[in-house]
């Protein structure tokens, strides 16, 4: 299950919160009731980017694809 990271504009409280992806997510500070904005997790950054990083960058040339790209999908975008 992702982790979202949360913050409240109105008193600053940080907090973590797991949710399926069809959850609603949160609007509201569990501790003023303020308005949230959910907050880009370090956590899930990292994760994806390991997947990323350990099939290497796919460079923008001609040049060789690295290992496990034609499969990995890095290269469809
Ligand atoms: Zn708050």
């Amino acid at each position: 299950m992702p982790m979202y990271e949360y913050r409240c504009s109105a008193c600053e409280h940080q907090f973590e919160l797991r949710q399926k992806f069809s959850d609603a997510p949160a609007s509201e500070c569990p501790q003023c009731g303020g308005h949230v904005e959910k907050m880009i997790s370090q956590t899930a950054f990292s994760l994806k980017g390991d997947g990323w990083f350990a099939q290497g960058y796919c460079p923008k040339t001609e040049a060789p694809k690295p290992a496990g790209c034609a499969s990995g999908g890095c290269c469809a975008a």
